[in-house]
């Protein structure tokens, strides 16, 4: 895809370095609008488990994490709460956890069938990384995306925070996904302690060339309970930057604005929807575990019922100029407006 702007890496370093913010946002704000006007795609997001066989030094989940409580839901929650969204009037479905070897092959391509049979779901995976046969068998069953972010695009800082991984299989495995015909998502954690804003302009380019559907940049929130405690946690104007420059070099893309900003700074994932963002991904975990689902603080904070947070969104969106899709929101191959 074509990009809006050609940017290179010392413009990009300027750019993340705040020396030109009123045009950045603007022109990120204008392009997105040019892909996909004032529409903001929705995507319900369950999140089933909380076991995870990882310990990625940076998220609460992580296996060596033995003081929170974990949770799974049954496969007859989790085609409940996918059909919470469908009947919401949202588009797409993201089945999220942590690396859960419970949920086998079989477990989830059932799962997936079901939902595929009784709505009219486009389904994104997030469930880190599977064999080749599961990714297979799961887009046979009916998965139409999956997100696999990299983190960081620095391998040795890779296999430092994610012990016993290296970048290079998780880099194969977007192949892969690619390769079964996925609509393919990956993205980075902006701020993680090691990481600089010439590691993250190097980044910005490397996940731009790799033509993906989805991409996501998130800041880095710390979690006491894991060894990046007390570390500091990323900033959210260069996170918010860092996804306006991915917007203008993948304008037709799907940049969701992370949970993570306002984990941060409330009001700031509302905020990057004007600065280049045109996803958002509300949580439809039952209410009984979606605070359980602790990746770092602040995550799934709002005790409000679904119900209020969807109103909510739709008001917020509102006042801003924008509105709701019901699409199933594909990324977008040319200007559509
Ligand atoms: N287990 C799967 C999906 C769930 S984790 C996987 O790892 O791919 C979802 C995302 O949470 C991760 O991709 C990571 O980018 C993000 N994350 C984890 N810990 C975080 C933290 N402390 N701050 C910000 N984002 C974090
Ligand atoms: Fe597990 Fe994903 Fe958290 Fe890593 S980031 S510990 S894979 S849930």
């Amino acid at each position: 895809m074509k990009p809006a702007e050609t940017l290179g890496k010392l413009e990009i370093k300027a750019l993340l370095a705040g020396e030109a913010d009123d045009w950045l946002f603007a022109r990120a704000d204008e392009v997105k609008r040019q892909y996909f006007g004032q529409e903001i795609w929705l995507r319900g997001i369950v999140e089933f488990s909380s076991y995870c066989r990882c310990d990625c030094h940076y998220c609460g989940l992580r296996a060596a994490n033995r003081d929170i409580e974990r949770y799974r839901l049954s496969h007859q929650e989790i085609i409940d709460s996918a059909l919470k969204v469908d009947k919401a009037g949202i588009g797409t479905l993201v089945l999220q956890s942590g690396e859960d070897s419970r949920f086998r092959q079989d477990g989830i391509s059932r799962i997936l069938s079901t939902i595929k049979q009784q709505s009219q779901l486009a389904i994104t995976l997030s469930l880190g990384e599977r064999s080749h046969s599961e990714l297979a068998l799961w887009r046979e069953a009916g998965a139409d995306r999956y997100l696999l972010k990299l983190e960081t695009l620095d391998a040795e800082l890779y296999s430092r925070l994610r012990p016993g991984r290296v970048l290079d299989k998780r880099l194969k495995l977007l192949e892969t996904l690619k390769s079964l015909g996925y609509e393919t998502g990956s993205g980075i954690i902006c701020g993680l302690p090691g990481s600089n804003s010439d590691a993250l302009a190097d980044a910005l380019l490397a996940l731009s060339a790799m033509e993906l559907e989805m991409l996501a940049v998130g800041p880095f929130v710390s979690h006491p309970q894991t060894p990046l405690a007390n570390t500091a946690n990323g900033n959210v104007l260069e996170c918010q930057r860092a996804c306006a420059i991915l917007r203008l070099l993948n304008p037709g893309a799907n940049i969701p604005a992370t949970s993570a900003l306002d984990a941060l700074q409330s009001g700031a994932r509302l905020d990057s929807l004007s600065r280049g963002c045109n996803v958002l991904m509300p949580s439809f975990t039952p209410q009984k575990d979606s605070s359980k689902y602790l990746i770092y603080p602040g995550k799934n904070a709002s005790g409000c019922p679904l119900e209020q947070r969807l109103a909510d969104i739709k008001l917020s969106l509102k006042a801003r100029g924008l509105h709701c899709s019901a699409d199933r929101g594909n990324a977008r191959r040319q200007i559509n407006v």
